[in-house]
């Protein structure tokens, strides 16, 4: 394990890392800091809750001295939640080399902010309409800049922030560092980094070390009329720190002014309410003054918190992606968690592509059984130190075989006799891939034996493999993003109507 010491940033930062109780760097610290130290840019692909801030934070801090005058370092957030919480981040590790962090965010009166500016400040975090609102205002000059952080890039897209991000890096001198972090690595977001960014160096923790593995995962099938009493059930007993996803803002309101009639400690934020109030919110539920707090996607983004115990989604999201942020709200720092999910038998489909996407099983909980259940039992905790075992299982099978292979004996793959599924992969004749290619990407690259490949089916833009049952779940998740020609593979179980014409 790499010390803070071994990265280069300086006994400051090493102390500043001390003094925060950080022991040793997280994963993504480990990857990008001593890429970044170098001068490089950096596109690293890391989840909230992973030390990402830490991971740029340190990086920039090393890399510039306080006092020029004018600010050196802009770091561009999606959200003021997040602007708020890295500024929080930086200043705090910042004590020792007295770098100065403002912030300037979109809600809050611009006297403040503005005055902040002009006292001079070394660091800027902010979102990108108040960034370009204070350089027309002429209090942020941005010609000093030599370290610019994009932050949460995938979201910032999503948000509809690009023409936004593009305008400033217009304002920015040609020569700087660029750090772009986000989630996921889209063909937006490369995109946009192959615009902004020179020749950056990619940096990825995700397929070994997803942040969603500290968190047991559930669902729990019920009708929306019945949601309410699964949850009352979750959060009555020992106000487990509840952390509530609801799909709109009409029902986060909804929900907390029932669970509020019923006597509950609870909380509510969506982008409707002032900022003033959404950030009393958040203190309070932070210093546990609240037990539960219900919010929408893009409220709740960015949300620093470490030791929420409990997400709900109230409502599941459609998308696999976010179903992976929200329920990283838990299970941070190092601190177990648990989630839970609300389907309505109509969406069931949903817990296997969220399976499929984060790679790990998630338990279905009967609801009469969390009926009364308490979170914090030894019945629960047994029932999920089960299913952590079973994940560990996995891991290990995993690393044997990695081990198995290292030391160059073949792999067994134990498979039961021609049980094949069907995988289907973004690839095919028109990007120029052929099976061989395929079979090749397979074995070199996601480390699949050849035996456990059966048909390859190659279409134009799709392709389907028939993959020994035992190494489906292994081709979801390590082919992910990996580079098959032209294309960042996407790899899904194939649909059951799917014929197979062509034989290998
Ligand atoms: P982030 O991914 O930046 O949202 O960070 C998640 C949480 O982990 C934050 O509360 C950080 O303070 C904390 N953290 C960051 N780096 C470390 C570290 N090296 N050791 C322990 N905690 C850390």
């Amino acid at each position: 394990m790499t010390s803070f010491s071994e990265l280069g940033i300086g006994k400051n930062l090493c102390e500043a890392a001390a003094r925060m109780g950080w022991t040793e760097p997280t994963p993504i610290q480990a990857a990008a800091i001593p890429v970044g130290i170098t001068g490089r840019d950096v596109l690293a692909q890391a989840q909230t809750g992973t030390g990402k801030t830490g991971a740029f934070a340190f990086t920039v801090l090393a890399r510039t001295r306080p006092g020029p005058g004018v600010p050196t370092v802009l770091v561009l957030s999606p959200t003021r939640e997040l602007a708020d919480q890295v500024s929080h981040e930086m200043y705090a590790l910042s004590k020792e080399t007295r770098h100065r962090v403002v912030a300037i965010y979109g809600g809050a009166p611009y006297s403040d902010q503005m005055r902040r500016l002009s006292a001079g400040c070394d660091i800027v975090v902010g979102t990108p309409g108040r960034v370009i609102d204070m350089c027309e205002r002429e209090v942020l000059d941005l010609s000093g800049i030599t370290e610019l952080v994009i932050d949460e890039a995938d979201r910032m897209l999503d948000m509809g922030f690009t023409e936004e991000v593009r305008t400033i890096v217009g304002m920015l001198p040609s020569e700087r560092q660029t750090l772009m972090f986000s989630a996921t690595f889209s063909d937006e977001v490369r995109e946009v980094a192959e615009g902004w960014m020179d020749s950056p160096e990619e940096v990825s923790i995700s397929p070994e070390c997803p942040a969603s593995d500290l968190v047991e995962q559930s669902y729990v099938i019920v009708e929306r009329n019945r949601k309410y009493e699964v949850l009352r059930h979750i959060v009555s007993k020992n106000d487990p720190k509840t952390l509530v996803f609801c799909a709109t803002k009409k029902m986060v309101d909804d929900l907390a002014s029932r669970m509020s009639e019923d006597g509950l400690r609870v909380g509510s934020i969506h982008g409707d309410m002032p900022q003033s109030r959404r950030e009393k919110t958040i203190r309070a539920y932070r210093n546990d003054r609240m037990a539960i707090l219900v919010a929408t996607d893009v409220a709740a983004r960015g949300l620093d918190i470490d030791n929420i115990e409990c997400v709900v989604n109230y409502d599941t999201p459609t998308d696999p992606e976010t179903y992976t942020h929200r329920i990283g709200r838990a299970g941070r720092a190092g601190k177990r968690g648990f989630a839970v999910s609300f389907v309505t038998p109509r969406e069931d489909r949903r817990v296997q592509m969220y399976e499929d996407y984060t790679g790990v099983r998630i338990a279905k909980i009967n609801p009469k059984k969390i009926a009364g259940m308490d979170f914090s039992s030894p019945e629960v905790k047994e029932y999920h130190e089960g299913k952590v075992r079973m994940i560990q299982e996995a891991r290990d099978a995993r690393d044997a075989e990695r081990a198995a292979k290292a030391k160059g004996r073949p792999v067994q793959p134990q498979r039961a006799e021609g049980v094949y599924e069907q995988i289907s992969l973004n690839a095919g004749k028109s990007d120029g891939v052929s099976r061989n290619d395929i079979t090749e990407f397979l074995t070199n690259k996601v480390g699949v034996p050849r035996e456990a490949i059966g048909r390859i089916g190659l279409g134009k833009r799709t392709s389907f493999v028939e993959v020994s049952s035992e190494y489906v779940e292994k081709v979801l998740r390590d082919a992910e993003r990996r580079r098959l020609g032209p294309v960042g593979v996407h790899a899904i179980r194939a649909p059951e109507k799917v014929k197979m014409k062509d034989r290998v």
